[in-house]
């Protein structure tokens, strides 16, 4: 199978899964992870039908938004303060804010550019050392500050599971919808309706986080290498 055949099998599958799970079959938006490969896959896997694009590097964000501005690119990577007027400019969701200052950050400079910048608060659910993210116990006070910013939206939640075990992840995608519904039944009337995004779910546990109540799911391998 090539890119194309890829993308349309693991979108027949997300959308099957939704459908075993009561949901509607549009319910989770399918993320293509296209962060190592080139624009040539990029265009390869919009032949399939995909139209929202995840990068973790401001540098390919920037390249390949500008290569393809009619699709929706997602910033899922680490966030460093000198690079926030890139990603701002070129990303439709954040995924993986969790400081503070950066959410100040990104509300000045998008409040410059004339747009409200939409972001998640990414949380590391598992605990992991090696993971980023705020505390579940946190995440409650950093979605009322950074919703309180002029210039930004808090739109929901993100993680990432530990790999290998798929019973650790489900638990992790469970305990990540509880925390996004505590949080939403919380907030103020319009930060609570749009409060309505969980981003969780990727190559080899993306199921198990539509199971859970997962709204995005971010595929990279799974599409993109011929050897998952
Ligand atoms: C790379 C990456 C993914 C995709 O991972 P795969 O295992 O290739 O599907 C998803 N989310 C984040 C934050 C990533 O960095």
């Amino acid at each position: 199978m090539a890119v194309k055949e890829r993308y349309e099998h693991v979108q027949e599958e997300v959308a099957e899964t939704c459908r075993s799970c009561g949901r509607p079959a549009d319910a989770v938006a399918l993320i293509a992870v296209s962060k190592t490969v080139g624009l040539e896959e990029v265009e390869e896997a919009a032949r399939g039908g995909a139209r929202d694009f995840g990068e973790n590097r401001p540098d390919e964000l920037v390249r390949k938004s500008e290569a393809f501005p009619e699709y929706r690119w997602h910033f899922i990577g680490n966030i460093q303060s000198r690079r926030i007027r890139d990603i701002v400019g070129h990303a439709c969701l954040i995924h993986s804010l969790f400081e503070e200052r950066h959410g100040q950050r990104i509300s000045a400079v998008a409040q410059e550019m004339g747009k409200v910048q939409d972001v998640l608060i990414e949380v590391n659910v598992s605990g992991e050392a090696s993971k980023s993210g705020v505390t579940p116990a946190e995440a409650p006070a950093l979605v009322r500050a950074v919703a309180s910013l002029p210039h930004v939206c808090v739109r929901g939640l993100m993680t990432m599971a530990p790999q290998g075990d798929l019973d650790v992840a489900r638990r992790c995608f469970f305990d990540l919808a509880e925390l996004h519904a505590r949080i939403k039944e919380s907030l103020p009337g319009e930060d609570a309706l749009l409060f309505d995004q969980i981003s969780a779910g990727m190559s080899e546990d993306w199921a198990c986080a539509i199971e859970a109540g997962s709204t995005m799911v971010r595929v990279g391998r799974a599409i993109f290498s011929d050897t998952f």
